[in-house]
């Protein structure tokens, strides 16, 4: 799977609806501290289905919305998408939005779907949310401190055997 494009709106510091195309090849972000960069990569995260407030820097889900400064109004909701191709080369448009008070909703091509059936499919092309091949601050400290449990988890998502457990989650709860 690749990223193409990323839309975000009232998203951390994205106040202002952000509309950046992702190059094939590598992608560097620049700028200075606290311009927004880890903020885009949690966006992505996000956007896959993270479910942890503390991995997003915050204390509640909500806290991925544009708070307010003091010249700027804050946002009721923020919203991210993200536009993929999948190895089969389909468009893939995937769309998460949170608004104060109503919890997450989430899209897949236009369609409302469960947070679940989005994490399967990016368990699927092993790039979840918590995907080894997301790099965050502080994460490689996390990585060589991992128990042995929590290094299996990253491996088998780096293999590509993360949505196997999923589904088999799903089918024990049936
Ligand atoms: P560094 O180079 O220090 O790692 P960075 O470019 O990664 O910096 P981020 O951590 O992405 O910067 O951005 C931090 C900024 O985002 C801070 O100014 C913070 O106030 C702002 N921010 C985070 N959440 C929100 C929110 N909900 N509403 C408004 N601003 C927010
Ligand atoms: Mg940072």
């Amino acid at each position: 799977m690749r990223f193409r494009r990323l839309r975000l709106s009232g998203f951390k510091s994205f106040v202002e609806p952000a509309d950046l195309l992702i190059e094939p090849g590598l992608t560097g972000v620049v700028g200075p501290n606290g311009c927004g960069k880890s903020n885009l990569l949690e966006a992505i995260r996000w956007v896959m289905g993270e479910s942890s407030p503390k991995s997003m820097r915050g204390s509640g889900m909500e806290d991925v919305i544009f708070a307010g400064t003091e010249s700027r109004k804050a946002r009721s909701f923020a919203e991210v998408v993200l536009l993929a191709e999948t190895d089969a080369g389909q468009e893939m448009e995937v769309t998460r939005r949170i608004e104060r008070g109503a919890g997450s909703a989430y899209r897949l091509n236009g369609r409302d779907v469960r947070a679940k059936d989005v994490a399967l499919v990016f368990a699927d092309a092993a790039t979840g949310a918590h995907s080894p091949a997301l790099v965050s601050q502080g994460r490689i400290a996390a990585v060589i401190a991992a128990k042995p449990a929590e290094r299996r988890q990253m491996l088998e998502e780096a293999a590509g055997i993360a949505g196997l457990h999923v589904r088999r989650k799903d089918a024990e709860q049936k």
